[in-house]
């Protein structure tokens, strides 16, 4: 029998004190949004695009709204949907500044057509289902500014990006009452990447993955690191072999530390409804809503 269930996560990495509130309420908000669709009957991949659609409204998260800046000071967003029952999908990466990519990558997978596009491909097939490129002014945030200024003033080699308190890409997952899962990722990139470079978030198998014969996992973390490791495949993989998804989840992520030194996070779901929500990172917000709990149960960091 499997248990419907909606876990979201806002970002692995070191969140500043300040944030910690504003970070719960955000991943909590979002739970509740994906909860909402899976409670009236709805489908997974109708709740993890709720569920991140809330996030990329919130100015904390580095989706949508709030999306870091580029090297050249530009807002690029990468975003990913997967439907586990026939492996359906939608990313597009590299992407101009748009309020929902979410939306955009949603609309590939219904329509079943190319299932990834980047940059001015992405632009073009977007507008042409009537999703409006806003600009880089309408989404960035002061933020987000300063961490611009700050990484140009120190002199961060773009090809080297480096992955540290942002912690606040956004990905969800959930399981239907019709044991679908569907997983979904969405994100800015890292601060002061370079132009063209796409992380881990779009791409199956690293940024998330949704299969209904094993699971649905969403990570986040240094997309160079996430995209080496594979680590979303490799926790399905454990999965297979039989292990919970609290170890399976641990085992990828160990493994990626071991392998990259990299350290992140992973939200990830079983064909069950059984959770498993782990990071190596200092926090990584998260939130999980199903039918035994009256609120969202939530967290940034193991005590
Ligand atoms: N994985 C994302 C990227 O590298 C960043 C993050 O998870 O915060 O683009």
């Amino acid at each position: 029998m499997s248990k419907p269930v909606v876990v979201v996560h806002g970002g692995a990495g070191r969140i500043p004190e300040h944030r910690w509130d504003g970070a719960m309420r955000g991943v909590e908000t979002a739970a509740i949004s994906g909860w909402d669709v899976i409670n009236a009957g709805g489908r997974a991949v109708d709740a993890v695009t709720a569920a991140v659609r809330s996030m990329e409204l919130d100015p904390q998260f580095n989706a949508g709204l709030g999306g870091v800046l580029n090297v050249s000071g530009e807002i690029r967003l990468d975003a990913a949907i997967q439907c586990g029952r026939r492996l359906e999908m939608g990313a597009v990466a590299d992407l101009p500044a748009m309020r929902h990519p979410s939306a955009l990558v949603r609309r590939m997978l219904d329509e079943d057509c190319s299932s990834f596009l980047v940059g001015a491909g992405a632009l073009r097939q977007a507008e042409e289902w009537g999703f409006e490129a806003v600009g880089t002014e309408a989404l960035v945030t002061e933020t987000r500014l300063a961490q611009w200024r700050a990484a140009k003033h120190e002199g961060v080699d773009e090809q080297r990006p480096v992955f540290g308190d942002e912690g606040d890409t956004v990905g969800a997952v959930a399981l239907d009452a019709n044991g679908d899962l569907a997983a979904m990722t969405s994100t800015g990139g890292i601060v002061y990447k370079a132009i063209g470079r796409v992380g881990d978030s779009p791409v199956v198998g690293s940024g998330l993955v949704a299969d209904n014969e094993l699971g649905a996992a969403s990570s986040t973390g240094k997309g160079e690191d996430l995209l080496k490791a594979v680590v979303c495949q490799v926790a399905l993989d454990r999965l297979h072999r039989g292990d919970m998804c609290l170890t399976a989840a641990r085992y990828a992520l160990e493994r990626m530390q071991r392998r990259t030194m990299s350290l992140g996070g992973m939200i990830l779901i079983n064909p069950y409804g059984e959770v498993g929500i782990h990071h190596t990172s200092d926090h990584m917000s998260w939130a999980q809503m199903d039918d035994s709990l009256t609120k969202p149960l939530s967290g940034y960091q193991f005590s």
